[in-house]
């Protein structure tokens, strides 16, 4: 390894865009398709032009070699399902029907089947369908979308490198199919697995591919040793086979630790790490197994995760360690540029000095380049950008948006005491029954109410002007009036408003608060054709003016009832935004905290005496790493108790979190000292009641009684048996009555119906409990 042949060979690369175009243009496409207005040809022109236009930009920004294969119509994981043939039973019907209808079916069901099940790509939030696997699953390969692709960026004159899931991870992420015997392990498919990825390389081999990238992300999580020992074979195997192409293996999001020996010494041409982050890490541990002599290495030096300026400068010196650790050494984001908007320069909301601080895959792309050319030529031959660089970064690093000094001196001064609770939960108990009077088996609901069609119109109307803020206002307090008396005559005991006039739980606090910016084109998918606009968390946190009082306060004006006061916390409210990168993320949220504390307490002074914080995300950003995990719980759990330990002992604290997998956070669900918890249980028939059970969590729960996922109306009995496995578990007096979740993508006639049977069980079973 010669420190300048390394450098002087240095290219640019990319290992996946935007899929969505522009406007997004995919999106309106594919559902168009659903809807019977464009046709199959239609569809699949749209998606060849706008694979035609990514390439064409990515070479003419000076990037050496694009991806293909990286496109989707839905999912690349469920794409590679389709590579190898894994079609599970029940959609292979369907499939042989209409391979593009098939296609769909998995991603979305039909009236008659069921789909894949759809889950967290590591933890982005980018979902993928689960691959469904068994003892009987025969893989065979189909190889034919990923040659065409090639072929496409070929015939361009481009040089294109196919980008797959690598057969170890596709086999990590998928679940044992309906069926399979308990404990079946889809790892222990790898034999099967590797002959059609041979197929599939010899394929591309064939079709003029040099190299081909296998994606094994799911190496950066902690694996044990018998999955590391199938990762060494599968690429013993596959750099075993003669007819194929050179093989990259690509590693993102995290560092590889134990998994860097292992793809070290692998028979491969090429290893694509990240070194950003917290897999930075593996700078080191590169070093310390005596680098990659003979192989190339693509350094994922530019966050493909965030939407900052990269620092060149500190780029380069971590590209100029590595020149010494392998035989080449190319530039690129850490990951595929999937995860971030398209181009930052189409926001004209965000004044121009500001936005020079954000790069979206556009300006990234221009990062990865520009370095590239500084590593190949010397830092003088990129001078300029350089120059621009420091000064876009120094001006970010002394903006008054970074730097607010109130806002830095209040959380400098916060103590142990301002995030824990005045009393222990079981003095605030006894005040809040005396306060509240409620009764046992107490019934509410998560908070939203069906988002109806009138409603988005009235935003709609308020953008385009056609109506004012008062008559949009009009329209959401007739809602939270009708919601209110919905609820009472329907009996439930604490009362919601409804969030009629929020557009998203993120989104409608971002807007208010100083600090965060919005973006008007900041599309991201997160899963098929939902793409979000996540706002960006750019600066210090505060809070000009109270956010939901009025609303709270106007519901509470119209009934006896306690009307619950609704927030989103603070570790969601990092979660579902892009956060900044110059202070760590526990800062950050310690401003949100004291922001959402405000508010709490402005609420309690207006006379709400129940506040939920919902944290639906708390469980989605731990680490991928065990190593990393305390760390963050409990910074995300003092953020929690920050914002909800201003109030009095009788003002009871609520939280809710969705997802049914709490086995690993029980703990920090404890730590966050909230009166009351509300949980998604239907599915599971009460699981985490039983969960939280063997804990030993001593404060109150509503385990979810009705699944607010499907239209279904769960009858009476069905909730009040669901009722009683609850209280196997929890005892009544810490027992409540909810439905799973908020319950704004329902309808009013089912949300009608459930409600009234949900406080129908709950009067039954407390009937049961203590016969009047
Ligand atoms: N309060 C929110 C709602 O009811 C909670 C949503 C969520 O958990 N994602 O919609
Ligand atoms: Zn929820």
């Amino acid at each position: 390894m010669t420190t300048d042949s390394a450098a002087a060979s240095a290219r640019a690369t990319v290992y996946g865009y935007p899929r969505q175009g522009p406007d997004r243009e995919l999106k309106k496409a594919i559902e168009g398709y659903w809807k019977g207005r464009v046709t199959a040809d239609a569809l699949e022109a749209v998606a060849a032009e706008l694979r035609r236009t990514t390439w064409r930009e990515l070479a003419a920004a000076g990037v050496h070699e694009v991806p293909t294969g990286d496109f989707s119509f839905y999912d690349h994981v469920l794409d590679t399902t389709v590579m190898v043939g894994a079609i599970p039973a029940r959609h292979r019907e369907v499939v042989a029907a209409d391979p593009l209808d098939g296609y769909f079916a998995m991603a979305r069901g039909t009236q008659d089947v069921a789909p894949l099940e759809m889950t967290k790509w590591f933890d982005t939030n980018y979902h993928y369908l689960v691959p469904e696997l068994g003892p009987d699953t025969v893989f065979t390969a189909h190889p034919a979308q990923q040659v065409a692709e090639l072929r496409e960026a070929l015939a361009l004159g481009l040089t294109a490198r196919p980008v797959l899931v690598g057969p170890v991870t596709y086999l990590l992420l998928a679940k044992p199919a309906p069926g399979a015997p308990a404990g079946f392990d889809p790892l222990t498919l790898l034999d099967r697995l590797l002959p059609v990825y041979a197929e599939v390389l010899a394929d591309l081999r064939a079709a003029g591919a040099q190299w081909v990238q296998l994606d094994e992300p799911a190496l950066v999580q902690d694996r044990t040793r018998a999955e590391l020992n199938a990762a060494a074979r599968a690429y013993r195997d596959l750099g075993a086979l003669t007819q194929r192409p050179k093989l990259l293996v690509a590693s993102y999001f995290d560092r590889l630790g134990d998994a860097l020996p292992v793809l070290a010494k692998a028979p491969v041409e090429g290893l694509a790490l990240d070194f950003t982050g917290s897999a930075a890490a593996d700078l080191d541990a590169l070093a310390a197994v005596g680098g990659l002599p003979g192989k190339r290495l693509i350094a994922g030096v530019v966050d493909g995760r965030n939407i900052w300026t990269n620092d060149l400068e500190e780029s380069l010196a971590v590209l100029g360690t590595l020149l010494a650790l392998a035989d080449r050494v190319d530039v690129a984001a850490s990951c595929s540029l999937l995860h971030v908007p398209l181009d930052a320069a189409r926001e004209r909301g965000i004044e121009p000095q500001v936005r020079r601080w954000l790069a979206f895959a556009k300006q990234k792309t221009g990062e990865i380049v520009t370095l590239a050319r500084g590593l190949a030529q010397g830092t003088g031959a990129i001078a300029g950008e350089l120059a621009a660089n420091r000064a876009d970064l120094s001006s970010r690093a002394s903006s008054p948006i970074t730097h607010d000094p109130a806002v830095r001196a209040r959380t400098a001064a916060v103590t142990e005491a301002d995030a824990r609770r005045s009393h222990d939960y079981s003095e605030r108990a006894a005040a809040q029954r005396a306060h509240l009077g409620l009764p046992l088996l107490p019934t509410t609901t998560i908070g939203s109410f069906p988002q109806t069609g009138e409603l988005r119109a009235a935003r709609a109307d308020l953008r385009a002007g056609r109506i004012g803020t008062a008559g949009y206002e009009e329209r959401v307090k007739a809602e939270i009036s009708e919601v209110i008396s919905f609820q009472e005559k329907a009996g439930l005991d604490v009362l919601v408003h409804g969030e009629a006039e929020r557009n998203d739980m993120v989104q409608y606090f971002a807007e208010q608060l100083t600090g965060y910016l919005a973006t008007q084109h900041g599309w991201v998918q997160s899963y098929g054709t939902r793409y979000v606009r996540p706002p960006i968390l750019a600066g210090d946190v505060s809070r000009p003016e109270p956010m939901t009082v009025r609303w709270t306060s106007y519901a509470q004006s119209l009934t006896r009832k306690p009307v619950k006061g609704m927030l989103t916390g603070p570790v969601t409210m990092l979660a579902w935004s892009f956060v900044r990168d110059d202070q760590p993320l526990r800062d950050t949220a310690r401003q949100v905290a004291l922001a959402l504390r405000d508010e709490v307490d402005d609420l309690e002074s207006a006379g709400t005496s129940v506040i939920q914080v919902d944290e639906p995300a708390l469980r989605e950003t731990l680490p991928l790493r065990a190593a990393d995990r305390p760390a963050y719980l409990a910074w995300a759990t003092e953020a929690f108790r920050l914002s909800t330990s201003g109030v009095r002992p009788d003002t009871q604290i609520h939280t809710h979190m969705c997802y049914a997998e709490f086995g690993d956070i029980v703990q920090a669900i404890d730590d966050l000292d909230a009166d009351v918890i509300s949980l998604e249980a239907a599915r599971s028939h009460m699981q985490v009641a039983r969960e939280l059970a063997a804990h030993g969590y001593p404060r109150e729960a509503g385990p979810g009684v009705y699944d607010i996922h499907s239209p279904r109306v769960p009858s009476p009995q069905e909730a009040a048996e669901l009722l009683r496995t609850g209280l196997r578990a929890i005892p009544a007096e810490r027992l409540w009555v909810n439905p799973d979740c908020g319950l704004k993508t329902r309808g009013w006639p089912e949300t009608r119906s459930s409600l009234e049977n949900l406080v129908t069980a709950a009067r039954t079973v407390r009937e049961e409990l203590s016969p009047s």
